[in-house]
């Protein structure tokens, strides 16, 4: 993090705004209140959007971005963020945030919560709030599931409907190569044509047993019982889901899921030569008919925001 301090308050904020793969995701139930109860095993890449905050003498809040066809007003989840805080802490000045985006839009990558944490997170440094982390995740949870589990990183449970977080072992060293297809995908959607209650008991992935091979560090334990019940919409309704899969376990991943309600597809790689490859192909080669955008990256292990 940069950060420029003039006086009392910080006037300039440069923040790292990181992705997430689920490394598993079941859902247990749809609640009376439209809400799923979900576990998911989260997993932070290095992968991350870049954001500047800048403090304003002028009131409001002016957000501006390197793509086009993202919200700049109040339907961007940083502008959710600052005026969250602005309002209960009556804070007067304005603030100017400019976002580098890299992390796949509507990806399954959790982008827009990423980047309303971090907003969270500089508005509470900018302004010497002082809050907890534990009273930025309770003021994240209001604007999106997984806004709490990017205030903390890492590798986590996920539970509720994304709000509950217990830490779990880090993922063992590896190459994340990503690849998201150019359909449209919405998360909405996915979880409205579930129909959860109506799948079979092995459409589920077994997440204890996920957990206890993060807890033995053992990857390929991992690779043998890791799922995303979310496949069950996204990759029937989109066979390049499955071809993605198929290209990256050829490269030689030892796992390979789509992440959150997708498109986007992570493939696991413990050589980096191999993990190379697969990127190459889907960057540069007979894969970019299929990958609109991809990426080679790794888990990030260490602790919160930076
Ligand atoms: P989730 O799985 O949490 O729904 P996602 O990774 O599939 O998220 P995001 O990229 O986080 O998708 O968000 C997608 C939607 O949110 C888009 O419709 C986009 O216009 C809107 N949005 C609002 N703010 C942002 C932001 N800062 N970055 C990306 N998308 C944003």
């Amino acid at each position: 993090m940069y950060t420029m301090n003039t006086g009392y308050f910080m006037d300039i904020l440069k923040l790292q705004a990181y992705g997430k793969i689920n490394l598993s995701l079941d859902v247990l139930r749809k609640r009376e209140d439209g809400y799923h109860d979900v576990r998911m095993i989260m997993q932070t890449v290095r992968l991350h959007d870049t954001i500047s905050m800048m403090r304003n003498s002028s009131p409001g809040i002016t957000i501006e971005t390197n793509l086009p066809f993202l919200p700049t007003n109040e339907h961007n989840l940083m502008h959710k963020a600052a005026k969250l805080i602005m309002d209960e802490f009556s804070i007067n000045d304005g603030v100017k945030i400019s976002l580098k985006k890299v992390i796949p839009v509507s990806g399954g990558m959790g982008g827009g919560s990423a980047d309303a944490a971090s907003v969270l997170f500089g508005m509470n440094r900018m302004f010497s709030l002082g809050l907890s982390d534990e009273e930025l995740k309770k003021r994240g949870a209001t604007i999106g599931a997984d806004v709490p589990f990017c205030l903390c990183h890492g590798t986590a449970l996920s539970e509720g409907f994304g709000e509950k977080l217990g830490k779990l072992p880090p993922l063992p060293d590896c190459h994340i190569v990503l690849a998201r297809p150019g359909i449209p995908v919405s998360t909405r959607y996915v979880y409205e044509h579930l129909h959860v209650s109506e799948l079979p008991p092995e459409a589920h992935p077994d997440i204890d047993s996920a957990i206890n091979a993060l807890c033995h560090g053992d990857l390929q334990e991992l690779a043998g019982c890791a799922g995303n019940i979310l496949e069950t919409v996204t990759e029937r309704e989109n066979p390049v889901i499955t071809d993605i899969k198929k290209i990256m376990c050829e490269h030689g991943s030892f796992l390979s899921l789509m992440s959150g309600s997708g498109p986007t597809v992570f493939g696991l790689f413990t050589d980096s030569e191999a993990a190379d490859r697969c990127y190459r192909f889907f960057r540069y080669g007979n894969g970019r008919k299929i990958a609109r955008q991809s990426y080679i990256t790794s888990p990030w292990i260490q602790g919160p925001i930076t």
